[in-house]
């Protein structure tokens, strides 16, 4: 008897998958002439001429093949010297550091590294659109937390307290915040370290902005006393080091659980790209300079940018870091998708619906101010001519 043909080879895990939202406003822009971007996520500046050549010289060097699985151990020397320089936290190169493809994969293997079938992972919305789905094919179920604009999107330990239950395993925080720009506070966080002592969760940890913060020092999850053992850090040299294309980021995790990251990386991807390990190095080593000036060029922007955005009339917490502005467009009476739908077609600006960062983004709208002073001053022009109009 001949077998019945299948509808599809696809997954039912990844067919139920929403698409990213902020695809489809890329999608819709991408054919428009003239459009003002504040939709994408990443840096305006050229990785530094000191990294590019730094991976240019290991090129002619010829150092083309793999490297440890783990990554370069002199790049996890200098990662773990980096992390006890700036967030004054210890974790040893040889077997609690990883370097990997982005933060992107990080998170990815710190969530299949932890989850067994069924077990629950907080996530604390607005938040970054890959968490929930990579929860999913990790095999866990997603927990949303919400927060909200009126507190400028602060963290709630209490009510995150009541999305416990006996399946929970691990938080997934983000400080400075994609979408918001939210950076936690020290009593949050430590509120937040006593959460997880009393109910033995884990907390993971994504950091990857913490060198964008504008005001006063950044406090890192695993700096709070007792949370070392029960964080995994994620960062890299995406956004800091405005090295996006470069796909490097690393992890920073308790042994046991590191190795657990290791296991799975070796058989997946065997090592980052050798040449983005050898240019992140040389980041680490002279480009602090360099991001301290990156830094100083987007406080000046998020200081015009939001104060022009609540004179114009859309409401806006003053973000501490990242390079997103999260304005209110409530008043308006569309949702955040009409109204990035009609800002795009009327006016030529990107920007992203919030409700794409999960149930609380909904009611505002992503601007990301990683763009030239002149193309926010137009774009701020450009939105206060849409507000009038409506
Ligand atoms: N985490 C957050 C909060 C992000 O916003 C992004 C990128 O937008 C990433 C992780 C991914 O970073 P990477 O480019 O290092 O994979």
């Amino acid at each position: 008897m001949k077998p019945q043909m299948r509808n599809t080879y696809v997954s039912k895990t990844v067919a139920a998958l929403k698409p990213s939202g902020i695809r489809r406003f890329f999608d819709l822009a991408s054919g428009m002439e003239g459009v003002i971007s504040l939709g994408v996520g990443e840096p305006d500046f050229v990785t530094s001429w000191s990294v590019r050549e730094a991976s240019i010289l290991s090129l002619e060097q010829g150092y083309t093949s793999y490297t440890p699985n783990a990554g370069l151990l002199e790049l996890r020397q200098e990662i773990a010297a980096y992390l006890r320089r700036k967030f004054h936290v210890d974790y040893r190169p040889e077997t609690e550091i990883l370097v990997t493809v982005g933060a992107s994969q990080a998170i990815d293997l710190a969530l299949r590294a932890i989850l067994d079938p069924g077990d629950e992972v907080i996530v604390v919305e607005p938040s970054f659109v890959a968490y929930e789905p990579l929860v999913v094919l990790a095999g866990g179920t997603p927990v949303a937390v919400q927060t909200t604009g009126a507190d400028g999107f602060q963290l709630h330990v209490a009510q995150l307290e009541q999305a416990l239950t006996a399946r929970t395993k691990a938080i997934i925080i983000c400080s400075p915040n994609n979408p918001t720009g939210t950076v936690l506070r020290p009593a949050e966080l430590e509120a937040l370290a006593r959460l997880a002592k009393e109910h033995d969760l884990l907390v993971i940890a994504d950091e990857i902005y913490a060198e964008l913060t504008y005001d006063g020092g950044y406090m890192s999850m695993a700096a709070v006393s007792g949370m070392r053992e029960r964080t995994i850090l994620i960062s890299g040299f995406s956004k800091g080091f405005a090295m996006t294309g470069w796909r490097l980021g690393f992890a920073a995790a308790p042994e046991d659980i590191l190795q657990a990251m290791l296991k799975i990386h070796q058989y997946a991807i065997m090592c980052a790209p050798t040449m983005a390990q050898y240019g992140a190095l040389e980041a680490l080593r002279s480009g602090e300079r360099d991001v301290a000036e990156m830094r100083s060029s987007y406080r000046r922007r998020r200081n015009y940018f939001v104060s022009s955005l609540n004179e114009i009339g859309l409401p806006c917490h003053m973000p501490g870091g990242a390079f997103y502005a999260f304005p209110s467009i409530r008043h308006t009476g569309m949702t955040s998708e009409q109204f990035a739908e009609r800002l795009l077609i009327e006016e030529k600006v990107a920007v992203v619906p919030g409700s794409v960062f999960g149930q609380s983004g909904e009611g505002h709208v992503r601007c990301s101010y990683a763009s030239s002073l002149e193309q926010l001053q137009e774009a701020v022009k450009r939105i206060k001519r849409f507000l009038a109009r409506l």
